[in-house]
């Protein structure tokens, strides 16, 4: 039976982004809710992780700009706004400081074999972080904490390799500019079109620049692709190109948001294809590097589709099943768009074909 840490900290469930935020607070107090409620605290492989942790600026700064963290830094002394959908409420910078941590330790453990696996379902994002503050919207992110955790781990000596696999609703555009040309971490990201939805980056061409090159992955799937088409383009592309790649540790960014029912995207998963990508996700962490995962709980909007989703796939980690269904109606199925995701599929593998065996 695999065993597995939650990482968290009572303090990051006061983080608030503000009344009518499509990023709600209660999320982290439901999933925790829920847990107990499904029994999965109790359970002799489960460890929930309270740790005061905390990275600090050196670590930031492996990842990140200094014009970006003197920002939050400022901002956060008396609250303020990165961009119209990312407030930045006071305390933010210790907030951001404290997350990243609590992840770090977990995966510490993980790396020196006290678990198998972690997980921590965030307050706020990352992946949209990008090394400096441009002016490109920040979709409720400060810092990178992804990729923040991986640099720690390579510079501590625990990993050379990371596949990160980002399995949000919105391409990790943050994730991929940090580290486009670097050939020691694969991101594979599988999320919806560019052409309709934030942040607008994410293209079947982005491949990775110099050294990097080969070393981006993106699968930008069309609006209402659902559980069938997804799951075809994670195990034809996504579970070759990483077994292939053969990391030290996968970190999996789990995004609810790809729920039929989200209010922001609109891929048409549910839950029955949730328990499928968990059960690819946690095998190819086996195959490629003896289990060790990393992962985040990321996006997802709909409070109540959200929640449960998550402490599936936290169920899904831990080894155990839960009855856990569709809280809504599933959506029919379109054979039109069967056949775009089809297309993707062709055009991903066309690109990736010269740098993997897909
Ligand atoms: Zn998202």
């Amino acid at each position: 039976m695999r065993s597995l840490i939650i990482a968290h900290n009572d303090k990051l469930l006061k983080h608030d982004f503000g009344l009518g935020h499509p990023l709600r607070s209660e999320r982290l107090r439901r999933y925790f809710e829920l847990l107990e409620e499904k029994g999965l605290l109790k359970l002799p492989n489960v460890k929930v992780l309270k740790t005061d942790a905390t990275v600090d600026d050196e670590d930031i700064l492996a990842v990140h700009d200094e014009s970006l963290l003197s920002l939050i830094k400022r901002l956060s002394l008396k609250g303020g706004l990165l961009d119209a959908d990312t407030p930045v409420p006071i305390g933010t910078y210790e907030m951001a400081k404290l997350q990243a941590g609590c992840f770090l330790e977990a995966a510490l453990k993980v790396l020196s074999g006290e678990a198998n696996a972690m997980v921590q379902c965030v307050a706020f994002g990352g992946h949209h972080a990008t090394k400096e503050h441009v002016g490109f919207s920040f979709g409720f992110c400060y810092f990178n904490q992804d990729a923040i955790v991986v640099r720690c781990l390579q510079r501590k000596g625990y990993v050379k390799r990371a596949v990160i696999l980002d399995c949000d609703a919105h391409h990790g555009n943050g994730i991929q500019e940090i580290f486009y040309e670097d050939p020691t971490v694969l991101y594979v990201s599988i999320h919806q079109d560019p052409r309709t939805l934030y942040p607008g980056t994410g293209f079947v061409e982005e491949v990775g620049a110099g050294e990097g090159e080969g070393y981006n992955v993106n699968i930008p799937l069309p609006p209402r692709t659902s559980d069938e088409g997804y799951l075809t383009a994670f195990n034809e592309i996504v579970r070759p190109i990483v077994e292939q790649f053969k990391p030290d540790v996968l970190l999996w960014i789990f995004g609810a948001d790809t729920y039929f029912a989200d209010p922001l995207a609109n891929l048409n998963l549910t839950m029955k294809g949730y328990a499928a990508m968990a059960d690819v996700v946690t095998s190819m962490a086996e195959r490629a590097c003896e289990g060790k995962l990393l992962s985040v709980l990321g996006g997802g909007y709909d409070l109540r589709a959200s929640t449960l989703a998550f402490c599936l796939v936290t169920a899904k980690l831990a080894d155990v099943s839960v009855d856990i269904s569709d809280p809504y109606d599933p959506p029919a199925k379109n054979e039109y768009v069967k056949r775009k995701v089809e297309d993707v599929i062709r055009r991903v593998k066309n690109f990736q074909g010269r740098y993997w065996k897909i």
